[in-house]
């Protein structure tokens, strides 16, 4: 029986407080092997080595702001949240204003020093970390928010704004951010422009392409390209910050944005629901999509390998019993009363046609935020086995779930603890994941590159939302075109000619 009702407390007690903290896997007393050992065909570029002029002239810059390793602990900013790849660089930079992150470019340019742009450092393809010792130039002191405008729903702020602190301040002029993802408590939005982040709403509002009015960013040379238009229609020659958008700190320095803010919503309902088979899936989220239309804000799916891993490391109970798939609806709109009629004929047909097995429907926002931390947390959960290899690929709705099934018994032969899929299924959009208790070079060779290879046979992306960064550059070939990859090299070689911005990351080597 589905149960049109609040979660009931005693099925929520245990249900941890939505912290948003992003905490590591468990090993993190234990140093990440170094990317360079790991990762042995990878060359160091000809790049200059940091000595000390440079490290005086960058002192110079940002007094007070220069972290080295020789009086700092260095270790979280060469490493990367899923504790898969870590660098070796000896010096932090923390500007606070575009002018800074100018002077600095310019002097790295002109000394042949490379630079890795880092933000939340929350990113999950290796971008966010230097590969050997590249200078790191942190955006994490960039918090201003420069103006909120409520008669167009704009807000204009610095990159290193954290997205959840930016949401919190527009709920409070009743204005929202178009993005929503498990790590807003620590990404920054510098970095989620920098990855074209999409998240649990791109469903409704749309990528980082389609919130973004403009933005300024630091080329290599330390040129600031001002392209900081507030307006929704700006037809004048190339849209040059979209070139930005989702070049993943290769081709400039975000430093300043302009996103477009919908209004927060009035009603929002949330459904947690149990379903039996896959067919079940496809069929409720057609309903979904017809019945609820533009009210429908988001469509999430995870299996129940993935809710065993949240129950068994995070400790947080479900709130249904156990069931091969689970389907989280959230409908957002401006009027309860529609949108309670909308709800109730979706939840009338899909149970009536016996689709969804169980649920709960969820009006209270507290209790909303609890459900949701349940689909945030996953991530987290499946890293607290050790090791998780983490592919983020498109594929057509059908298709949705086949790599679990495809690949399941193969890794688990190999001593995989866990083969899962969960993700954003409004957008075809599926997180495959298997984990182990250590990394294990077997067992991603069992998985890479069969499984880029399944996803171009499909004509799948490679890369839905997370970038391309260290980790699969060499993929990028199943999802473009080597005609398309050569542009990609010209556009770089034009905003960076000497290569320092974030080198290794985004475009495949050239064979030698
Ligand atoms: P970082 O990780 O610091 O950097 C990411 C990349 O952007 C790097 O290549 C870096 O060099 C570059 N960069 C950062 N800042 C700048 C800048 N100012 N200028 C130029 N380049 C820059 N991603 C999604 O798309 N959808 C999700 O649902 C999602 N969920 C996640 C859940 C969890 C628990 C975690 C840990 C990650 C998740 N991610 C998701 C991935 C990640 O959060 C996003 O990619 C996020 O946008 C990265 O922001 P960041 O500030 O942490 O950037």
């Amino acid at each position: 029986m589905l149960r049109i009702s609040s979660l009931s407390a005693s099925r929520l007690h245990d249900l941890r407080k939505f912290s948003n903290v992003i905490r590591r896997g468990k090993s993190t007393s234990n140093k990440v092997e170094l990317t360079q050992v790991r990762y042995p065909k990878l060359k160091r570029g000809g790049f200059a080595t940091l000595n000390d002029r440079h490290l005086t002239t960058f002192k110079n810059i940002l007094p007070g702001r220069v972290l080295t390793s020789e009086t700092d602990d260095l270790e979280l900013f060469n490493t990367d949240w899923l504790r898969t790849v870590r660098g070796n660089s000896s010096v932090v930079l923390r500007p606070k204003t575009t002018e800074e992150i100018s002077e600095i470019l310019k002097f790295c340019n002109q000394e042949k020093l490379a630079v890795c742009p880092q933000g939340g450092n929350t990113g999950l393809v290796g971008g966010s970390v230097p590969v050997f010792d590249e200078v790191i130039l942190s955006t994490s002191l960039m918090k201003k928010i420069d103006l909120i405008d409520t008669d167009s729903g704009v807000v204009v702020c610095e990159a290193g704004c954290i997205l959840e602190d930016l949401d919190n301040a527009l709920k409070d002029k009743g204005l929202m951010m178009p993005l929503d993802l498990g790590a807003k408590g620590s990404c920054q939005i510098g970095g989620n422009i920098s990855t074209n982040a999409g998240g649990l709403r791109l469903l409704r509002y749309g990528s980082m392409h389609a919130n973004t009015l403009g933005l300024i960013a630091v080329k290599a040379d330390g040129t600031i390209v001002d392209s900081l238009s507030c307006l929704k229609k700006d037809n004048t020659g190339y849209a040059l910050h979209h070139l930005f958008i989702g070049s993943e700190g290769t081709l400039g320095v975000v430093t300043k944005v302009a996103i477009q803010c919908p209004p927060a919503p009035k009603a929002v309902s949330l459904m947690f629901l149990g379903l039996k088979d896959f067919e079940s899936v496809l069929k409720t989220t057609q309903k979904a999509k017809h019945l609820l239309g533009e009210i429908l804000s988001s469509c999430e799916l995870m299996d129940l390998e993935c809710a065993d891993a949240v129950e068994e490391n995070m400790k947080i109970k479900l709130p249904l019993e156990k069931m091969p798939f689970y389907v989280i609806l959230e409908s957002s709109g401006s009027n309860s009363a529609h949108d309670e009629e909308k709800l109730n004929t979706f939840l009338e047909v899909v149970m009536g046609e016996g689709l969804v097995i169980d649920g709960t429907v969820i009006t209270e926002p507290s209790r909303i935020k609890s459900v949701w931390h349940i689909r945030e947390c996953i991530a987290e959960a499946l890293l607290r086995d050790g090791y998780v290899y983490k592919y983020d690929i498109t594929l057509p709705a059908r298709n949705f779930y086949d790599l679990v099934p495809f690949f399941n018994d193969k890794v688990k032969e190999a001593g995989a603890i866990r083969c899962c899929g969960f993700g954003h299924l409004g957008d075809g959009n599926v997180h495959f994941n298997v984990t182990s208790s250590e990394f294990s070079y077997n067992l991603l060779g069992l998985i890479e590159p069969l499984i880029y290879e399944w996803t171009s046979k499909h004509r799948g992306s490679v890369s839905a939302e997370h970038g391309i960064g260290l980790k699969k550059k060499e993929f990028l070939k199943y999802s473009k075109s080597e005609a398309a990859i050569e542009v990609m090299r010209g556009i770089k070689s034009v905003l960076d000619p000497n290569g320092i911005l974030n080198p290794y990351k985004v475009l495949p080597s050239i064979a030698e």
